[in-house]
């Protein structure tokens, strides 16, 4: 296809936090150091004719992109990009490492985190019992293909990769993978699991004063660029955990680079993450 009225404008076009240059029909990403020298235009900013030029490159790109995922762990450090969509690649655990932390209700889904994440959460289930609050580890380590399957599901729902990428992570992007994080759900309310109204129960109103205490955080809090997902928790208890969470600034202007901070998504509800 002819570019059209994107020939005439500047060629590089910042979405959702990464930069792409427009080059023969195709979206090709840039890093942020490039694009302090390129001519940049925000997306927002394009005309209605140029947004749908983009629109379309874009949605070849992300298929070209999603393609090259590979669904095994054993490469999954290679050709992703560091930022997709907004969305930052994640490492993946090696499953040897993980430890049990129970199953998901009855499902017969086994939940596995890294030891020290696991750990944290039996000490917080302990102490939240003694309160009166169960809480259930729903989703916890996820494999790149288990993300895959996810995500393929939320393609066909949704019906495109970057429509899809809007409300799921793309296999290699969700922080399920690092078997640092989980979706925990209330023992009595299982209605609330992975649901907004789970803001609503006691345990998240218990975890909401105590799980700082045990090294959680809320991954997409109220005020975030992502759509709040209350029942979605990390583990920033440790020094690795925290620092590759809270990486620390490393220019000398005391800022983190761009692809360490956190993913921003324009997503205003959740599939999956
Ligand atoms: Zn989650």
């Amino acid at each position: 296809m002819g570019m059209g009225p994107l020939e005439s404008a500047p060629l590089c076009v910042r979405r959702d936090g990464q930069v792409y240059r427009v080059e023969s029909g195709t979206l090709r990403p840039i890093t942020a150091a490039a694009a302090k020298s390129a001519v940049v235009v925000d997306y927002q900013s394009l005309g209605r004719a140029q947004k749908r030029v983009f629109d379309s490159l874009w949605s070849d790109h992300s298929s070209r992109v999603l393609s090259s995922l590979s669904p095994s762990p054993a490469t999954s450090t290679g050709a992703a990009p560091e930022l997709y969509m907004g969305h930052r690649r994640q490492q993946v655990a090696d499953a040897s490492e993980l430890v049990s932390v129970g199953y998901y209700r009855e499902t017969g889904r086994l939940g596995l985190l890294r030891p020290a994440a696991a750990k944290a959460f039996s000490a917080m289930q302990e102490a939240a019992e003694l309160d009166g609050v169960e809480l259930v580890p729903i989703s916890t380590h996820r494999t790149v293909r288990y993300q895959q399957a996810l995500f393929l599901k939320a393609i066909k729902k949704y019906g495109g990769t970057a429509e899809a990428a809007r409300w799921s992570f793309p296999p290699q992007y969700s922080e399920h993978h690092t078997g640092y994080a989980l979706d925990i759900g209330d023992g009595s309310v299982p209605a609330a699991d992975v649901e907004p109204r789970f803001a609503q129960t006691a345990a998240y109103d218990w975890l909401r004063r105590n799980a700082t205490r045990f090294g959680f955080e809320l991954s997409f809090g109220p005020d975030g660029p992502i759509s709040f997902e209350p029942w979605h928790w990390r583990f920033v208890g440790d020094t690795t955990a925290r620092n590759y969470f809270h990486p620390p600034a490393v220019d000398h202007d005391g800022v983190a680079p761009r692809e360490a901070r956190p993913p921003a998504a324009a997503a205003q509800r959740s599939f999956g993450r």
